[in-house]
């Protein structure tokens, strides 16, 4: 076996999901020497099934009062506009925003239950209650008679946030075949995509692979942290849909009932991609019984709405966090040093930015005497990964 292209950096990065590459442009701009590793496609892991919200900790406060998870995650909606903006850590004005406000919507059965909440001090600061001039076009009909709000919450096409980090750091950024990492001597090697290999010597190594992580800890020898799934099952469903949909629909517990984000397919066709309690619940069933509850909670929620064009598809998909007792949602990012390894879960795509100054705070504080030489080898680039509902085969129903 020839031993490979020797490369030397200061951090190598495993894993191009959006908290690898947010860690990657952030630690690029610091001056730091660094190479991302992805074995698969950009965005190929959670981020791509992502729904997009950029929550503000109004959905973690849906029972009325604030919760760690809620406070982790209020400064996020207005790091991202200015991002968006060009005005922010990163240059983001090349990514999409779907929607200014994701909004929240109860339905008259469901608001006598959550008046309390809607009247609630912590709701009222981040809320904006809409009348039927400024609710959204779907809640404009005659028979939508619950009540809507507005949250400060931009909903952004996480593939096209992808794209907008990655471009500018493109050379960075190495296509490796999947399990071809080997770490001996200090030194990794990989096997790249055109079967090139390379040995990395670097300083630090940032795991930020999602669900590869538990692999690569135990590759580098390590048994900490460990790790836990929580599986959704996603519904997706096309034809006959008019309009775009930002909004979850409460039900006066933690979880939204359901939550319902849209996007424009390759031809340019509304879909519909719902989540909540829904995905949540749907684990336990299959695909067909899982798409029959989706038509009968759009039925009970939206009740005008014609679902008689529509085609449905079901999509399951792992979050992949750090553990935590009972398998609970931990309430913000996670990042842990242990020699010369950190590893990172963001928990929320948006609080990738906040994991990403953890982590250029830990290198920074190792005063890291850095490499030099900037020239990287011209290596394979991996592809970015494609948007579910683009994927025809997963169009089954
Ligand atoms: C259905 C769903 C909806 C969601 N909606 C939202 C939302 O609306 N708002 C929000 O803030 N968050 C949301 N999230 C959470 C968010 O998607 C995740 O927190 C975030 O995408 C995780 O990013 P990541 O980069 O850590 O992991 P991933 O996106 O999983 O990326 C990991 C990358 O590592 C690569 N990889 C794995 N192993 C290796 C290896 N050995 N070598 C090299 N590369 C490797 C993978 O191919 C992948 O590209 C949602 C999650 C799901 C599942």
């Amino acid at each position: 076996m020839t031993a490979g292209t020797s490369v030397s950096v200061d951090v190598l990065i495993v894993g191009g999901g959006i908290a690898g590459l947010w860690t990657l442009a952030r630690l690029k701009q610091a001056g730091y020497k660094t190479v991302l590793l992805e074995a698969e496609s950009l965005g190929a892991g959670q981020t791509r099934f992502a729904q997009g919200i950029i929550h503000g900790g109004t959905k973690y406060a849906l029972t009325g009062k604030l919760t760690a998870s809620s406070e982790a995650v209020a400064d996020m909606p207005a790091l991202w506009r200015a991002c968006l903006n060009g005005k922010g850590v990163l240059d983001l004005s090349r990514a999409m925003l779907l929607s200014e406000a994701h909004y929240l919507w109860s339905t008259s059965s469901l608001t006598s239950r959550v008046s309390g909440f809607f009247a609630s001090k912590v709701m009222r600061a981040r809320t904006n209650e809409l009348d039927e001039k400024t609710s959204p076009a779907l809640f404009k009909h005659a028979d939508f008679k619950g009540q809507i709000y507005a949250l400060d919450e931009p909903v952004f096409d996480a593939m096209s946030v992808v794209q907008a980090i990655a471009e500018p750091v493109g050379k960075s950024i190495l296509a490796i075949k999947a399990d071809s990492i080997k770490y001996n001597n200090d030194r990794l090697s990989v096997k790249a995509q055109d079967d090139q290999r390379y040995e990395f010597d670097f300083k630090k190594i940032v795991l930020t692979a999602g669900q590869g992580n538990e692999k690569l800890l135990s590759e580098l020898g390590l048994r900490q942290p460990e790790m836990q799934l929580r599986p959704l099952k996603m519904v997706m469903l096309r034809g006959g849909l008019t309009e775009m949909v930002f909004a979850h629909c409460m039900a006066g517990s933690v979880n939204p009932r359901i939550t319902i984000t849209s996007n424009h397919d390759e031809k340019g066709e509304v879909v519909w991609y719902l989540g909540g309690q829904l995905a949540e619940d749907g684990i336990a069933r299959s695909d067909a019984e899982q798409v029959l509850q989706a038509k009968a909670e759009l039925a009970e929620l939206i009740p005008w709405l014609d679902q008689s064009k529509c085609q449905w598809a079901t999509l399951d998909i792992n979050r992949a966090e750090v553990k935590k007792p009972g398998t609970k949602r931990p309430d913000t990012f996670y990042v842990e040093q242990q020699g010369k390894v950190i590893t990172a879960w963001p928990t929320k795509m948006a609080l990738s930015p906040i994991m990403a100054e953890r982590i250029l705070e830990i290198i920074n504080n190792e005063k890291l005497s850095c490499v030099n030489d900037d020239e990287l080898p011209s290596w394979v680039h991996p592809e970015y990964a494609s948007l579910p509902w683009n994927e025809e085969s997963r169009w089954l129903m």
